[in-house]
Protein backbone atom coordinates (compact mmCIF):
# COMPACT_ATOMS: atom_id res chain seq x y z
CA UNK A 1 0.00 0.00 0.00
CA UNK A 2 1.41 3.28 -1.30
CA UNK A 3 1.35 6.22 1.03
CA UNK A 4 0.77 8.22 -1.95
CA UNK A 5 -2.43 7.04 -2.55
CA UNK A 6 -4.50 8.77 0.65
CA UNK A 7 -7.29 10.89 -0.09
CA UNK A 8 -6.23 14.73 0.23
CA UNK A 9 -8.66 17.48 1.36
CA UNK A 10 -9.00 18.27 -2.19
CA UNK A 11 -10.83 14.79 -2.73
CA UNK A 12 -13.64 15.83 -0.14
CA UNK A 13 -16.92 17.18 -1.01
CA UNK A 14 -17.59 19.13 2.29
CA UNK A 15 -19.47 21.94 1.95
CA UNK A 16 -21.90 22.09 4.90
CA UNK A 17 -20.39 19.03 6.76
CA UNK A 18 -18.65 19.01 10.18
CA UNK A 19 -14.61 18.73 9.52
CA UNK A 20 -12.78 17.29 12.16
CA UNK A 21 -8.72 18.55 11.09
CA UNK A 22 -6.42 17.67 13.49
CA UNK A 23 -3.82 20.15 13.49
CA UNK A 24 0.11 20.51 15.06
CA UNK A 25 -0.69 23.84 17.48
CA UNK A 26 1.81 22.58 19.53
CA UNK A 27 3.35 26.13 19.57
CA UNK A 28 6.22 27.47 21.49
CA UNK A 29 4.84 29.50 24.84
CA UNK A 30 6.12 31.45 27.40
CA UNK A 31 4.13 32.70 30.51
CA UNK A 32 1.03 31.82 28.85
CA UNK A 33 2.44 33.82 25.53
CA UNK A 34 3.21 32.28 21.63
CA UNK A 35 6.59 33.07 21.34
CA UNK A 36 6.39 31.75 18.24
CA UNK A 37 3.03 30.80 16.14
CA UNK A 38 4.92 29.13 13.15
CA UNK A 39 2.67 26.04 13.39
CA UNK A 40 -0.39 28.03 13.57
CA UNK A 41 0.73 29.99 10.46
CA UNK A 42 1.41 26.56 8.86
CA UNK A 43 -1.93 24.81 9.21
CA UNK A 44 -3.56 28.09 7.79
CA UNK A 45 -3.64 26.73 4.18
CA UNK A 46 -5.64 23.76 4.37
CA UNK A 47 -7.95 25.74 7.29
CA UNK A 48 -8.82 28.35 4.61
CA UNK A 49 -8.94 25.80 2.04
CA UNK A 50 -12.05 24.13 4.20
CA UNK A 51 -13.76 27.14 5.24
CA UNK A 52 -13.62 28.18 1.27
CA UNK A 53 -15.49 25.19 0.36
CA UNK A 54 -17.99 25.69 3.04
CA UNK A 55 -16.80 23.46 5.24
CA UNK A 56 -17.83 23.90 9.19
CA UNK A 57 -14.50 23.42 10.49
CA UNK A 58 -13.84 22.03 13.79
CA UNK A 59 -10.09 22.61 14.90
CA UNK A 60 -7.81 20.51 17.39
CA UNK A 61 -4.51 19.53 18.44
CA UNK A 62 -2.44 19.09 21.43
CA UNK A 63 -0.20 21.32 23.51
CA UNK A 64 2.88 20.46 25.88
CA UNK A 65 2.00 17.63 28.35
CA UNK A 66 -0.87 18.07 30.50
CA UNK A 67 -0.93 14.30 30.88
CA UNK A 68 -4.75 13.64 30.83
CA UNK A 69 -6.24 16.24 33.18
CA UNK A 70 -6.92 19.57 32.72
CA UNK A 71 -4.23 22.24 33.45
CA UNK A 72 -5.03 25.79 32.53
CA UNK A 73 -1.44 26.33 31.55
CA UNK A 74 -2.27 24.27 28.54
CA UNK A 75 -5.45 25.62 27.58
CA UNK A 76 -5.90 26.43 23.66
CA UNK A 77 -7.25 29.93 24.28
CA UNK A 78 -4.00 31.69 23.14
CA UNK A 79 -4.16 29.61 20.07
CA UNK A 80 -7.81 30.19 19.49
CA UNK A 81 -6.74 33.87 19.79
CA UNK A 82 -4.07 33.66 17.44
CA UNK A 83 -6.03 31.77 14.93
CA UNK A 84 -8.96 34.10 14.65
CA UNK A 85 -6.68 37.05 14.23
CA UNK A 86 -5.25 34.85 10.69
CA UNK A 87 -8.52 33.84 9.88
CA UNK A 88 -9.82 37.15 9.98
CA UNK A 89 -12.93 35.27 11.59
CA UNK A 90 -13.70 34.34 15.23
CA UNK A 91 -12.50 30.78 15.99
CA UNK A 92 -14.65 30.13 19.55
CA UNK A 93 -12.70 27.88 21.82
CA UNK A 94 -14.80 24.58 23.47
CA UNK A 95 -13.89 25.03 27.41
CA UNK A 96 -13.65 20.86 27.14
CA UNK A 97 -12.17 18.51 24.68
CA UNK A 98 -15.58 16.29 23.59
CA UNK A 99 -18.01 16.93 26.38
CA UNK A 100 -21.00 19.63 26.05
CA UNK A 101 -19.41 22.68 25.38
CA UNK A 102 -17.40 20.94 22.16
CA UNK A 103 -20.86 19.68 21.56
CA UNK A 104 -23.06 22.40 21.82
CA UNK A 105 -20.29 24.78 19.66
CA UNK A 106 -19.98 22.02 17.05
CA UNK A 107 -23.55 21.51 16.52
CA UNK A 108 -24.07 25.80 16.04
CA UNK A 109 -21.51 25.92 13.69
CA UNK A 110 -22.70 27.20 10.19
CA UNK A 111 -21.18 26.68 7.31
CA UNK A 112 -17.74 28.67 6.80
CA UNK A 113 -17.21 28.54 10.29
CA UNK A 114 -14.13 27.41 12.55
CA UNK A 115 -13.64 26.27 16.07
CA UNK A 116 -11.59 25.12 18.08
CA UNK A 117 -11.36 22.19 20.93
CA UNK A 118 -9.70 22.19 23.94
CA UNK A 119 -6.08 20.37 24.56
CA UNK A 120 -6.90 16.82 23.69
CA UNK A 121 -4.24 15.61 26.11
CA UNK A 122 -6.62 17.11 28.33
CA UNK A 123 -8.82 13.60 27.94
CA UNK A 124 -6.93 11.00 29.58
CA UNK A 125 -7.55 8.73 27.00
CA UNK A 126 -6.27 10.33 24.10
CA UNK A 127 -2.46 8.69 24.52
CA UNK A 128 -4.10 5.47 24.94
CA UNK A 129 -5.88 5.71 21.67
CA UNK A 130 -8.94 4.95 23.39
CA UNK A 131 -11.83 3.80 21.74
CA UNK A 132 -14.61 5.44 23.57
CA UNK A 133 -12.63 8.67 23.36
CA UNK A 134 -12.53 7.96 19.19
CA UNK A 135 -15.90 7.41 18.87
CA UNK A 136 -16.30 10.75 21.07
CA UNK A 137 -14.12 12.60 18.56
CA UNK A 138 -15.73 11.53 15.44
CA UNK A 139 -19.44 12.35 17.13
CA UNK A 140 -18.60 15.63 16.42
CA UNK A 141 -17.90 15.47 13.01
CA UNK A 142 -18.73 14.21 9.34
CA UNK A 143 -15.48 13.97 8.14
CA UNK A 144 -12.13 14.01 9.65
CA UNK A 145 -9.07 15.76 8.24
CA UNK A 146 -5.46 15.03 9.52
CA UNK A 147 -2.96 17.73 9.07
CA UNK A 148 -0.56 17.16 12.19
CA UNK A 149 2.48 15.28 10.50
CA UNK A 150 4.37 15.22 13.45
CA UNK A 151 2.12 13.77 15.44
CA UNK A 152 1.58 11.22 12.67
CA UNK A 153 3.81 8.22 14.42
CA UNK A 154 1.58 7.90 17.54
CA UNK A 155 -1.69 5.88 17.35
CA UNK A 156 -3.50 8.42 19.99
CA UNK A 157 -7.61 8.80 19.86
CA UNK A 158 -7.23 12.45 17.65
CA UNK A 159 -4.42 11.49 15.06
CA UNK A 160 -5.39 7.87 14.57
CA UNK A 161 -8.33 6.31 15.95
CA UNK A 162 -11.07 8.60 15.37
CA UNK A 163 -10.74 8.17 11.86
CA UNK A 164 -12.37 4.48 11.86
CA UNK A 165 -15.96 5.97 12.89
CA UNK A 166 -16.07 9.04 10.54
CA UNK A 167 -17.52 8.69 7.27
CA UNK A 168 -15.07 9.99 5.47
CA UNK A 169 -11.11 11.05 5.98
CA UNK A 170 -8.24 12.73 4.48
CA UNK A 171 -5.18 14.45 4.81
CA UNK A 172 -4.32 18.42 4.65
CA UNK A 173 -2.09 19.87 2.52
CA UNK A 174 0.78 20.10 5.64
CA UNK A 175 1.09 16.41 5.67
CA UNK A 176 0.28 16.10 1.88
CA UNK A 177 3.62 17.88 0.61
CA UNK A 178 5.81 15.61 4.05
CA UNK A 179 3.82 12.40 2.45
CA UNK A 180 4.55 13.14 -1.56
CA UNK A 181 8.16 14.67 -1.26
CA UNK A 182 9.29 11.81 1.31
CA UNK A 183 7.26 9.41 -0.05
CA UNK A 184 8.51 9.65 -3.63
CA UNK A 185 12.35 9.42 -2.54
CA UNK A 186 11.72 6.43 -0.62
CA UNK A 187 9.40 4.73 -3.35
CA UNK A 188 10.90 6.37 -6.89
CA UNK A 189 13.62 8.63 -5.80
CA UNK A 190 15.16 10.61 -8.67
CA UNK A 191 18.70 9.42 -8.86
CA UNK A 192 21.30 9.28 -7.60
CA UNK A 193 20.21 8.74 -4.78
CA UNK A 194 22.36 10.12 -2.08
CA UNK A 195 21.70 9.90 2.06
CA UNK A 196 23.33 11.93 4.71
CA UNK A 197 22.84 10.67 8.41
CA UNK A 198 25.05 12.19 11.50
CA UNK A 199 23.84 12.75 14.86
CA UNK A 200 24.80 10.83 17.99
CA UNK A 201 24.25 7.27 17.73
CA UNK A 202 23.75 4.37 15.47
CA UNK A 203 21.18 3.11 17.84
CA UNK A 204 18.88 5.95 16.90
CA UNK A 205 19.81 5.64 13.00
CA UNK A 206 20.15 2.22 12.66
CA UNK A 207 16.24 1.80 11.17
CA UNK A 208 16.83 4.42 8.40
CA UNK A 209 20.54 3.26 7.63
CA UNK A 210 19.23 -0.12 7.11
CA UNK A 211 16.07 1.08 4.95
CA UNK A 212 17.95 3.52 3.05
CA UNK A 213 20.96 1.00 2.01
CA UNK A 214 18.03 -0.83 0.08
CA UNK A 215 17.33 2.38 -1.81
CA UNK A 216 20.69 5.11 -2.32
CA UNK A 217 22.88 5.26 -4.41
CA UNK A 218 25.51 6.63 -1.89
CA UNK A 219 25.40 6.75 1.92
CA UNK A 220 27.09 8.99 3.98
CA UNK A 221 27.93 8.79 7.49
CA UNK A 222 29.08 11.66 9.71
CA UNK A 223 28.73 13.19 13.39
CA UNK A 224 29.07 10.61 16.48
CA UNK A 225 27.90 7.77 15.18
CA UNK A 226 30.85 7.42 12.29
CA UNK A 227 32.90 6.25 14.99
CA UNK A 228 31.45 3.06 15.64
CA UNK A 229 31.74 2.82 11.72
CA UNK A 230 35.72 3.97 12.14
CA UNK A 231 36.48 1.34 14.56
CA UNK A 232 34.46 -1.46 12.75
CA UNK A 233 37.52 -0.73 10.46
CA UNK A 234 39.94 -1.37 13.08
CA UNK A 235 40.72 2.26 13.17
CA UNK A 236 42.06 3.97 16.62
CA UNK A 237 39.19 6.72 17.63
CA UNK A 238 40.42 7.97 20.67
CA UNK A 239 38.16 8.96 22.84
CA UNK A 240 35.50 9.37 20.49
CA UNK A 241 31.77 8.52 20.64
CA UNK A 242 31.44 4.66 20.74
CA UNK A 243 29.01 2.16 20.98
CA UNK A 244 30.72 -0.63 21.50
CA UNK A 245 27.75 -3.19 21.03
CA UNK A 246 27.36 -1.56 17.69
CA UNK A 247 30.46 -2.36 16.19
CA UNK A 248 29.80 -5.70 14.30
CA UNK A 249 26.27 -4.25 13.22
CA UNK A 250 28.63 -1.62 11.78
CA UNK A 251 30.82 -4.10 10.22
CA UNK A 252 27.71 -5.78 8.81
CA UNK A 253 26.05 -2.69 7.66
CA UNK A 254 29.26 -2.04 5.59
CA UNK A 255 29.40 -5.14 4.02
CA UNK A 256 25.81 -4.87 2.94
CA UNK A 257 26.57 -1.88 1.18
CA UNK A 258 29.24 -3.53 -0.96
CA UNK A 259 27.29 -6.56 -2.23
CA UNK A 260 24.39 -3.92 -3.27
CA UNK A 261 27.23 -1.66 -4.62
CA UNK A 262 25.75 1.43 -2.66
CA UNK A 263 28.92 3.81 -2.40
CA UNK A 264 29.15 4.14 1.35
CA UNK A 265 31.38 7.18 2.95
CA UNK A 266 32.79 8.09 6.47
CA UNK A 267 34.60 10.39 7.36
CA UNK A 268 38.72 10.38 6.09
CA UNK A 269 39.87 13.55 8.35
CA UNK A 270 38.11 15.01 11.88
CA UNK A 271 38.36 17.60 14.32
CA UNK A 272 38.74 16.68 17.34
CA UNK A 273 38.96 18.44 20.58
CA UNK A 274 40.86 17.49 24.06
CA UNK A 275 38.39 17.71 25.91
CA UNK A 276 33.76 18.09 25.39
CA UNK A 277 33.89 21.65 25.87
CA UNK A 278 33.01 24.26 23.04
CA UNK A 279 36.55 25.67 23.64
CA UNK A 280 38.42 22.61 23.65
CA UNK A 281 42.21 22.91 22.10
CA UNK A 282 41.30 21.31 18.58
CA UNK A 283 43.29 20.06 15.91
CA UNK A 284 42.43 18.15 12.50
CA UNK A 285 44.01 14.25 11.98
CA UNK A 286 42.79 11.29 9.80
CA UNK A 287 40.39 9.18 10.87
CA UNK A 288 43.22 6.15 11.28
CA UNK A 289 44.98 8.05 13.82
CA UNK A 290 43.10 9.69 16.61
CA UNK A 291 45.36 9.57 19.45
CA UNK A 292 44.45 8.61 23.02
CA UNK A 293 42.90 11.40 24.94
CA UNK A 294 41.18 13.32 21.85
CA UNK A 295 37.72 13.12 20.80
CA UNK A 296 36.38 13.52 17.25
CA UNK A 297 34.02 16.38 17.64
CA UNK A 298 33.46 17.31 13.68
CA UNK A 299 34.40 16.35 10.22
CA UNK A 300 38.16 17.44 8.91
CA UNK A 301 38.38 19.56 6.08
CA UNK A 302 38.87 16.46 3.27
CA UNK A 303 36.00 14.91 4.52
CA UNK A 304 33.52 18.15 3.80
CA UNK A 305 35.27 17.60 0.08
CA UNK A 306 34.82 14.30 0.02
CA UNK A 307 30.47 14.55 1.23
CA UNK A 308 30.34 18.24 -0.91
CA UNK A 309 31.51 15.96 -3.88
CA UNK A 310 29.42 13.33 -3.62
CA UNK A 311 26.35 15.26 -3.49
CA UNK A 312 27.46 17.09 -6.55
CA UNK A 313 25.14 15.63 -9.27
CA UNK A 314 22.49 14.00 -7.46
CA UNK A 315 19.13 13.81 -7.93
CA UNK A 316 17.72 13.62 -4.78
CA UNK A 317 19.32 14.11 -1.31
CA UNK A 318 18.12 13.05 2.17
CA UNK A 319 20.11 14.54 5.04
CA UNK A 320 19.03 13.66 8.86
CA UNK A 321 21.88 14.60 11.90
CA UNK A 322 24.10 17.20 11.81
CA UNK A 323 28.34 16.48 11.26
CA UNK A 324 29.68 17.24 14.24
CA UNK A 325 28.82 18.78 17.71
CA UNK A 326 27.16 21.92 15.54
CA UNK A 327 26.00 23.73 18.50
CA UNK A 328 29.27 24.79 19.39
CA UNK A 329 31.09 27.24 16.88
CA UNK A 330 34.50 25.69 16.53
CA UNK A 331 32.51 22.22 15.30
CA UNK A 332 29.98 23.69 13.16
CA UNK A 333 32.14 23.88 10.18
CA UNK A 334 31.43 20.38 8.63
CA UNK A 335 27.74 20.67 9.31
CA UNK A 336 28.02 24.13 7.47
CA UNK A 337 29.76 22.46 4.38
CA UNK A 338 27.11 19.76 4.13
CA UNK A 339 24.50 21.92 4.22
CA UNK A 340 26.11 24.30 1.83
CA UNK A 341 26.56 21.12 -0.76
CA UNK A 342 23.44 20.19 -0.43
CA UNK A 343 21.66 23.45 -0.85
CA UNK A 344 23.58 24.27 -3.97
CA UNK A 345 23.49 20.61 -5.61
CA UNK A 346 20.33 21.37 -7.54
CA UNK A 347 18.58 18.00 -6.27
CA UNK A 348 15.72 17.60 -4.44
CA UNK A 349 16.80 17.90 -0.76
CA UNK A 350 14.64 16.68 1.98
CA UNK A 351 15.68 17.92 5.41
CA UNK A 352 14.82 15.62 8.34
CA UNK A 353 13.24 17.19 10.91
CA UNK A 354 15.21 17.83 14.35
CA UNK A 355 18.72 18.95 14.97
CA UNK A 356 19.50 18.91 11.20
CA UNK A 357 16.41 21.04 10.11
CA UNK A 358 17.09 23.43 12.99
CA UNK A 359 21.14 23.51 11.90
CA UNK A 360 19.78 24.40 8.33
CA UNK A 361 17.03 27.04 9.21
CA UNK A 362 20.00 28.85 11.74
CA UNK A 363 22.45 28.37 8.61
CA UNK A 364 20.22 30.43 6.15
CA UNK A 365 20.23 27.42 3.81
CA UNK A 366 15.99 26.97 4.78
CA UNK A 367 14.66 28.42 1.28
CA UNK A 368 17.39 26.15 -0.53
CA UNK A 369 16.16 23.08 0.05
CA UNK A 370 12.79 21.34 -1.28
CA UNK A 371 11.44 20.47 1.49
CA UNK A 372 12.17 20.21 5.37
CA UNK A 373 10.28 17.72 7.68
CA UNK A 374 8.11 19.58 10.37
CA UNK A 375 8.21 15.83 12.25
CA UNK A 376 11.97 14.82 14.10
CA UNK A 377 10.03 11.42 15.48
CA UNK A 378 7.79 11.21 12.83
CA UNK A 379 10.53 11.98 9.77
CA UNK A 380 12.86 9.35 10.81
CA UNK A 381 10.00 6.47 11.29
CA UNK A 382 8.93 7.82 7.93
CA UNK A 383 12.78 6.90 6.95
CA UNK A 384 12.23 3.94 8.54
CA UNK A 385 10.00 2.61 6.35
CA UNK A 386 7.62 2.32 9.22
CA UNK A 387 3.92 2.63 8.29
CA UNK A 388 3.01 6.02 10.39
CA UNK A 389 -0.43 4.96 12.21
CA UNK A 390 -1.55 9.02 11.40
CA UNK A 391 -1.42 8.01 7.84
CA UNK A 392 -2.20 4.48 7.41
CA UNK A 393 -5.46 5.95 9.51
CA UNK A 394 -6.56 7.57 6.68
CA UNK A 395 -8.77 6.72 3.66
CA UNK A 396 -7.07 5.23 0.27
CA UNK A 397 -7.99 7.34 -2.74
P1 LIG B 1 20.71 13.38 16.68
O1 LIG B 1 19.69 13.98 17.60
O2 LIG B 1 20.84 11.92 16.74
O3 LIG B 1 20.58 13.91 15.26
O4 LIG B 1 22.11 13.89 17.21
C1 LIG B 1 22.41 15.24 17.33
C2 LIG B 1 23.44 15.42 18.37
O5 LIG B 1 24.61 14.70 18.02
C3 LIG B 1 23.85 16.86 18.53
O6 LIG B 1 23.48 17.29 19.80
C4 LIG B 1 25.35 16.82 18.36
O7 LIG B 1 26.00 17.59 19.33
C5 LIG B 1 25.72 15.37 18.57
N1 LIG B 1 26.95 15.02 17.88
C6 LIG B 1 27.20 15.09 16.57
N2 LIG B 1 28.47 14.74 16.31
C7 LIG B 1 29.05 14.41 17.48
C8 LIG B 1 30.33 13.97 17.86
N3 LIG B 1 31.28 13.77 16.95
N4 LIG B 1 30.57 13.74 19.17
C9 LIG B 1 29.59 13.94 20.08
N5 LIG B 1 28.35 14.35 19.79
C10 LIG B 1 28.08 14.59 18.50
Amino acid sequence: MSVLNKKTVEDLDVKGKRVLVRCDFNVKMENGVITSDKRVVASLPTIKYLLSQGARVILCSHLGRPKGKVDPEFSMAPVAECLSKYLGQEVKLASDVVGESAQALASSLKDGEAMLLENVRFEPGETKNDEELSKKFAALADVYVNDAFGSAHRAHSSTAGVAAFVKESAIGYLMQKEVEVMGKALENPVRPFVAILGGAKVSDKIGVIENLLEKCDTLIIGGGMAYTFMKALGHQIGDSLLEADKVDLAKETMAKAEEKGVKFLIPVDNKVGKEYKPDTEAMIVNSDEIPDGWMGLDIGPETQKLFADAVKGAGTVIWNGPMGVSEWENFAAGTIAVAKAVADSGAISIIGGGDSAAAVKKLGFADKMTHISTGGGASLEFLEGKELPGIAAIDDK
